[in-house]
């Protein structure tokens, strides 16, 4: 495994990155262009690494996985009477479809789904917010870990786009709470940091089918975790989650900070990092390195 890191290092390193830096939430344009961090976890508790792999930066969107992981151990399959689980074909904050589908989105994985797990969250946990980062922590094994609260903010004062598609189901009756209680909870959910190597320990919940790799503890079912896995590998990547499974064939998740976290069922689980992104709004290097893993491991699920 290390020498395909090594090898990807140096493949990354010479390519030259034509896409941008997310810059619509003002506070993520501020970090380094050139960053890269890439962190392997198995099964078994082997890491591998390269570059920037304990630098911590905005998930953004990984949390998706996590937040419809916590909803999902809670609800089971209740939780679809509020949100599909199709691909949306369309970009990860699009309203259009919400017209046609009465205000259900598409699947937990774009913000539109994501902001109703949030709604859920807030009937669902005792206390949302610190209950949220604990669940983070506790996948992660790793107490460290926090809200960035400047890129919260941030976001806040600039997520026109969000605050409409949550006041649109709204009027849909598919978010019963308080509008702003809900992007709160959304927003602070998208603005926690972590580095690699905590996204790849929090993961290996998706890997390990379910169990939880240090303490044993089953979070999710073997059948919910491969629902969720199917999710990922059919919705991670907004519109171009077709790329993404024909490239690297392994499920996972983005977010516009420019990580992504993708795993092999039974052995890995993986993140990478680098902040450029492509026009669809994935990490232009990551979604490389991760093609180049696999091809030069030889292993996907397909
Ligand atoms: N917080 C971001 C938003 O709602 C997340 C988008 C993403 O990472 O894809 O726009």
């Amino acid at each position: 495994m290390q020498q395909y890191l090594n090898e990807i290092y140096e493949e990354i390193k010479q390519t030259h990155l034509t896409g941008k830096v997310a810059s619509y939430i003002p506070e993520l344009q501020h970090v380094d262009p050139s960053k890269f961090g890439m962190f392997i976890t198995d099964v078994q508790g082997n890491q591998w690494h390269i570059g920037d792999h304990l630098d911590l930066f905005s998930i953004q969107s990984i949390s998706k996985a996590m937040t419809a992981a916590l909803v999902f151990s809670i609800m089971d399959e209740a939780l679809w009477l509020r949100v599909g689980k199709e691909p949306s074909g369309s970009s990860f904050n699009s309203l259009v479809q919400l017209e046609y589908e009465k205000g259900v989105p598409r699947n937990p994985l774009i913000n539109a789904g994501a902001i109703v797990m949030a709604d859920l969250l807030i009937d669902l946990l005792n206390d949302p917010v610190p209950d949220y980062l604990n669940f983070v922590r506790k996948l992660a094994n790793d107490g460290s870990i926090e809200f960035d609260l400047n890129v919260f903010e941030s976001e806040k004062k600039t997520g026109f786009r969000n605050i409409a598609l949550a006041n649109f189901m709204k009027s849909f009756g598919n978010i019963h709470n308080d509008v702003d209680d809900v992007l709160d909870l959304y927003f602070k959910t998208c603005s926690i940091r972590m580095s690699c190597k905590q996204l790849a320990d929090a993961f290996l919940l998706f890997t390990n089918h379910g169990f939880h790799k240090n303490t044993g503890e089953q979070i999710l079912t073997v059948s919910q975790t491969k629902r969720l896995n199917a999710l990922m590998q059919t919705c991670g990547f907004y519109d171009e989650a077709g790329d993404f499974t024909y490239k690297v064939g392994l499920p996972g998740k983005s977010g516009v900070g420019g990580g992504i976290v993708a795993i092999l069922p039974n052995k890995y689980s993986v993140a990478v990092w680098s902040p450029v992104l492509n026009a669809k709004g994935n990490s232009e290097a990551g979604m490389k390195a991760l093609e180049l893993l696999t091809t030069l491991s030889g292993h996907s699920i397909f």
